[in-house]
């Protein structure tokens, strides 16, 4: 194959994937050589090969066929790594069952890709996640182990992976000797069954207990998996004794995580434990402008309206992966019109997001507020507890449910501790009726439904 050839396959694939995932992950590759069927592409990092071989490899491979070229395996390499042999992350077309390779010492920590966008360079700091981005500075200095673990929770999309991801980025730059593994907790779940099942335990143990930075995002999603469960707090124990740096991100706090055996609660808490709050009209803003900034050179040319941005600040305030899908949306359609976005073309180009933004309140965010505002622990709230002091605010916080989310009342009650829908809509009608004859209860429901929606 010709580099020419190789321009005719990225044009195409310009047009299946999109410009923007043409410009992360297509236009760093540089192509080297083809042989024997296998091609083979230069890559500034290992996460940019192995991220497009298992998104775009298939793709890569039948664009090419039809241009021509008979391909069946794609190799990346590494470039500009001093020293030492190019890492290639080898990968065959098709994730078929690999042949059970003899373990590789380095290079082979079963770790998720690390997304190029989440660094500390791009994430705006603000008043709703000061504690947590400093914190996740300090532990990227990865000097002195001052807090293990480093505990960072807060709702979706307001932040955690990126900066779990910056810690990552930034250690692998300040100290590319130490071995930093980050993961989901579903992918540590899905290898632990996988040793369990290939009988490969000691090797997991082993590769586990030999890094120095572990980073798990997610951590909620083991609760009431009581085997991984089991494994992780090994893990953990072993590598805090060693005193190695461990980082975890869960959407509420240790102690709020149901079915998380309490062991594993209390040793999440001996560490730091930050949260990031919803974010502020301000915050938002800046991230948005901070984003206008990123996008601009892949969209030349389109301009964006005065007030548009604030517009959006304002309206979509719930999640930071929601407003930049927003403004990712709005690019696209003024590069596509030809005319600047202003509010009017804004209001048509989102209104999916925006009709679903004006009445987009989870439970989650729900029941928490409600056990804010009544000073009681979330566990409590959703925990079987009957007395009055627990029963009413659940009460209210299932009445808000019903009023303020789509969900029906099978889905409210096993999100309130696995409750049946007779008991939810109980709930209901007790709040329904005391709120005409409770003037404080009115009041809350009202303050609280307030405080849910402009959030
Ligand atoms: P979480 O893991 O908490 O659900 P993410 O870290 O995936 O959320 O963030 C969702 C999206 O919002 C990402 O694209 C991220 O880059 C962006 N984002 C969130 N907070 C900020 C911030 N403070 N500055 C810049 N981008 C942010
Ligand atoms: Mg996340």
């Amino acid at each position: 194959m010709t580099n020419e050839t190789w321009g005719t396959v990225r044009q195409e694939l310009l047009k299946s994937i999109g410009h923007s995932n043409y410009v992360n992950w297509i236009e760093p590759l540089e192509f080297a050589r083809i042989d024997n069927g296998v091609v083979t592409f230069n890559v500034p990092t290992v996460f940019i090969g192995d991220w497009v071989s298992r998104n775009f490899g298939d793709r890569i491979i039948s664009q090419m066929g039809k241009s021509g070229e008979t391909v069946n395996r794609i190799e990346f390499q590494v470039q500009n790594v001093a020293s030492r042999p190019a890492p290639a992350a080898r990968t065959d077309e098709r994730r078929a069952p690999a042949p059970r390779a003899a373990p590789r010492p380095e290079a082979d920590l079963p770790g998720a890709q690390l997304d190029t966008r989440f660094t500390f360079d791009t994430f705006v700091v603000g008043k709703s996640n000061e504690l947590a981005h400093a914190a996740a500075r300090r532990v990227a200095e990865g000097e002195v182990v001052t807090f293990n673990p480093l505990f960072l929770y807060g709702g979706v999309g307001l932040g955690k992976t990126h900066l779990m991801q910056a810690i990552a980025w930034e250690l692998q730059a300040r100290h590319p000797e130490l071995r930093v593994l980050y993961l989901s907790a579903e992918q540590f779940m899905y290898r632990f069954v996988q040793a369990l099942r290939d009988k490969q335990m000691m090797d997991f143990k082993q590769m586990f207990r030999s890094v120095d930075v572990l980073m798990v995002d997610d951590v909620q999603f083991i609760s009431g998996k009581d085997s991984t469960q089991e494994e992780f707090f090994h893990t953990f124990n072993a590598l805090v004794d060693q005193r190695k740096q461990i980082i975890i991100s869960a959407d509420r706090a240790p102690g709020e995580i149901e079915g998380l055996e309490s062991r594993i609660v209390s040793r999440l808490q001996s560490g730091l434990v930050v949260d990031l709050h919803p974010t502020s009209y301000e915050l938002r803003l800046g991230i948005l402008q901070k984003k206008v900034e990123q996008y601009r050179p892949q969209f030349r040319g389109v301009e964006i309206g005065a007030g548009v941005l604030e517009f959006l600040a304002h309206r979509i305030t719930t999640n930071v992966r929601v407003l930049e899908g927003a403004l990712m949306r709005l690019f696209a359609f003024g590069s596509l019109v030809g005319r600047e976005v202003d509010l009017q073309l804004t209001q048509e180009c989102l209104i999916d997001i925006l009709r679903q933004s004006d009445k987009r309140v989870t439970v989650e965010e729900i029941q928490r507020k409600v056990s804010d505002h009544y000073n009681i622990r979330l566990s409590d709230m959703l925990g079987p507890k009957r007395v009055r002091t627990f029963a009413r605010p659940r009460q209210v916080a299932m009445y808000l449910c019903k009023h303020l989310t789509q969900r029906s009342l099978p889905e409210i009650g096993r999100r309130f501790g696995g409750r049946d829908h007779t008991t939810i809509m109980h709930g209901i009608r007790r709040i329904e009726s005391l709120k005409d004859s409770d003037n404080q209860i009115a009041e809350d429901l009202e303050l609280l439904r307030r405080s849910l929606q402009d959030q």
